[in-house]
């Protein structure tokens, strides 16, 4: 095998030598237990298919703390700038105080405006609906702004007191003393870039459904603003490929994809109720969070649920779950989610032969009821593995 080597970009498409450098950070907590399970599984695929990934090992969380005195050392950035493409483990993120979320601040500096989260079922798992099957959707959640923003100033700070005068100043607007302020910022520009991806994703996918879900009866000119931006793009980029329910009498015209929005209430009950009916979901930044956890659970829960992180020629995928602090290092956790979070990887390699052989491995080693405790504690007769055991199973499976 060739020296391995790093992709390189060529007008808007990914150049991937056959041996290839991947960057990684392990994660806190159970990181370390599912980076080292999926590394197993990912090689043992992409052998089959005669190429190779030398892992490049890159620090950010606790990990980086302790040997380098920085949560996010400037070279991890750089780094995954350098080679396009990389995978991170979960990363800890204290509640009410101490450091702002390092997730969010690999999304916010390398720009990674979409976050994208498939959430299918896998045959064989419990699940609280009657017909899991039936949700099949692609989320693409705003990745950049919104609360995540991080513009937000506790109670009775300097800030926060200035910016109580400036609203009752300028605007009459009164608010109590010991109130914390967080701003949510919605731009023209994020929501394009947002749909146009999902369009792009929906035409090249063949999935005849957008549903655009925002908080726009109550929040008008931040989630409001939202969907009206993204209906433009589709009307103004992709007018020979997509009609608006609005406009729809009856019948779905051939080779079309409908545009539809809900109220983010109200889809998550439709996501319950009525999952048919939805392909693709484009969504602000905490709707998408949200509703993301709770269509996984429709599934089977976070241990299967994939995500990527995604720019203009820029990727960085992980898991839509934390860092399960409780379980950490005990070998026992479901490590699915980042190893379906390196299919989407392999995918957007263009390796996508390796990526179905671990997707039906994984669909197998599911069906032969050796699983993970998150999954043996709802389906009947399981027997639990470890995750290092599960991962082995999968590769067993691997044809
Ligand atoms: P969490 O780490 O997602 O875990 C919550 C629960 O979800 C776990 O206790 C477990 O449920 C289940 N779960 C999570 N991952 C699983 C897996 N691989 N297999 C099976 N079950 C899994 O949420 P959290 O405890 O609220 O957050 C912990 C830390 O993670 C926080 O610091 C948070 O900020 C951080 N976080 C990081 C990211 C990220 O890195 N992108 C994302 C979210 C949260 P059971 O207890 O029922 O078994």
């Amino acid at each position: 095998m060739s020296k391995a080597s790093r992709i390189s970009i060529s007008g808007d498409k990914l150049c991937v030598p056959d041996h290839v450098v991947i960057p990684f950070i392990e994660g806190d907590g159970i990181g370390s237990d599912i980076t080292k399970a999926m590394k197993l599984v990912v090689n043992a695929a992409v052998s089959k298919i005669g190429k190779q990934i030398e892992w490049l090992e890159i620090l950010a969380g606790e990990k980086a703390f302790n040997q380098t005195g920085a949560w996010m050392p400037e070279e991890t950035l750089e780094r995954i700038k350098e080679y396009s493409v990389a995978i991170k483990g979960p990363l800890t993120t204290p509640v009410g105080t101490g450091i702002r979320s390092l997730n969010v601040m690999i999304r916010q500096v390398l720009d990674l405006y979409a976050c994208v989260r498939p959430v299918r079922y896998f045959k064989g798992v419990e699940s609280p609906l009657k017909r899991p099957e039936l949700l099949d959707v692609v989320i693409f959640r705003e990745n950049t702004e919104d609360v995540y923003s991080g513009i937000e100033w506790e109670a009775n700070s300097a800030e926060a007191t200035k910016m109580r005068e400036i609203l009752a100043k300028e605007f009459g607007v009164i608010l109590g003393e010991e109130t914390g302020i967080g701003i949510k910022p919605i731009s023209k520009k994020a929501s394009y870039r947002l749909m146009r991806m999902a369009i792009k994703y929906a035409i090249d996918n063949n999935r005849k459904v957008i549903t655009i879900v925002h908080k726009g009866n109550i929040m008008k000119f931040t989630e409001g603003a939202f969907m009206k931006w993204c209906y433009a793009c589709a009307k103004e980029e992709f007018s020979d490929f997509v009609v608006f329910e609005s406009d729809l009498n009856g019948s779905l015209p051939e080779g079309k994809i409908v545009i539809n929005d809900r109220i983010a209430d109200s889809m998550f009950q439709q996501a319950l109720l009525r999952p048919d009916e939805y392909e693709v979901i484009v969504t602000t930044n905490l709707n998408g969070d949200y509703l993301s956890d709770a269509c996984a659970a429709e599934v089977g829960g976070l241990g299967l649920a994939p995500g990527g992180n995604i720019g203009d020629n820029i990727a960085v995928f992980e898991a839509t779950h934390g860092t399960a602090p409780k379980y950490a290092n005990q070998n026992k956790i479901n490590p699915s989610s980042l190893i379906l979070s390196a299919v989407m990887m392999l995918d957007y390699l263009g390796w996508q032969k390796a990526a179905t052989l671990i997707i039906d491995a994984i669909e197998k080693t599911i069906l032969s009821k050796e699983v993970t405790y998150d999954l043996a504690r709802q389906m009947p007769d399981a027997k639990e593995v470890s995750t290092s055991d599960f991962a082995k199973a999968i590769i067993k499976n691997m044809k």
